[in-house]
């Protein structure tokens, strides 16, 4: 059987807090469980919202809870070429087209949501004419470029994943992957050429990932990896959902709602080993 790999992926367009504290000491035990290594992966293609001293401050927060990884430390922002190269892969068999549409056009004609709760792609651009693809193309408007969801899924087949859980010494269950229900999801932003859901498969894969701990916000987002994993030719990781820390009122403890750091409960005196029981380990 092949070594397990994990990883932990956070993304520097903040300071960690307790919830990622949860995130990265869930991956770290699972490698240990599985007998694996975690690998620490950079998740900054947002270049606008990510800055360098905040990856410099997650290695700093990671050393403190005493965790450690293998270099080098895979920085995404280093591959939008590997990334369009995945994309012209699709391209290439007619499983992606260009959507011009705003973020408005789409909240405007949307009527249904996605499992998120965003509105899903009503497909206005799916049936352009090759006519007007080219007109648009050469006046330059901004394009994005999205996933012909059906498409792929008759495709690829059956999908089906594998998930550990709700603990981590829980027997392992297949389970149905249903992409559908995301709509057409764009693959490559208007502004970066890329996406979330394009980067982290292509690097669960070249990472050779066997194993991903990711928090249950993040579970039906997995549906779309899976199609993706199976359309590009990957092999699909086994999957765990950990809990997420809520805040005061029942939500997710996000950085945008100023929940306190990791580094600014370290300045009130709090120890690597304050964190881990606070968070339940
Ligand atoms: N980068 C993502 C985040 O910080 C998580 C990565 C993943 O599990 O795919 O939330
Ligand atoms: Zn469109």
């Amino acid at each position: 059987m092949k070594e397990p790999i994990l990883r932990f992926a956070p993304s520097p367009n903040g300071r960690l807090h307790l919830g990622h504290a949860l995130s990265a000491l869930v991956t770290w035990q699972a490698a240990e469980i599985f007998g694996g290594t975690t690998l620490l992966r950079i998740e900054d293609i947002d270049i606008t919202r990510c800055k360098p001293e905040f990856t410099e401050a997650i290695f700093e927060d990671l050393n403190w809870l005493g965790l450690s990884w293998p270099e080098p430390v895979l920085i995404q922002s280093e591959r939008f070429e590997i990334y369009a190269e995945a994309a012209n892969r699709l391209r290439q068999r007619d499983l992606i087209y260009p959507c011009y549409c705003s973020r408005s056009d789409i909240a405007s004609k949307a009527e249904d949501t996605d499992p998120d709760g965003a509105p899903i792609y009503p497909r206005t651009c799916k049936h352009l004419s090759n006519q007007e693809r080219i007109e648009r193309l050469e006046r330059g408007d901004p394009v994005q470029f999205r996933l012909h969801t059906d498409r792929a899924v008759e495709e690829a087949g059956m999908l089906t994943f594998t998930v550990i859980g709700p603990t981590l010494s829980d027997r392992p269950q297949i389970r149905y992957a249903r992409p559908q229900r995301w709509g057409d999801v764009v693959l490559q932003r208007k502004d970066i050429g890329t996406s979330y859901h394009l980067s982290v498969v292509v690097d669960d894969a070249a990472q050779n990932v066997t194993h991903i701990t990711r928090g249950r916000d993040m579970e039906a987002a997995t549906d779309i990896h899976v199609l993706l994993q199976m359309l590009l030719g990957f092999s699909t990781p086994i999957y765990h959902f950990h809990r997420l820390l809520l805040g005061d009122d029942g939500q997710k403890l996000a950085k945008s709602k100023n929940s306190k750091t990791l580094a600014d409960l370290r300045s009130e005196g709090w120890t690597a080993d304050d964190v881990r029981r606070a968070v339940g380990f």
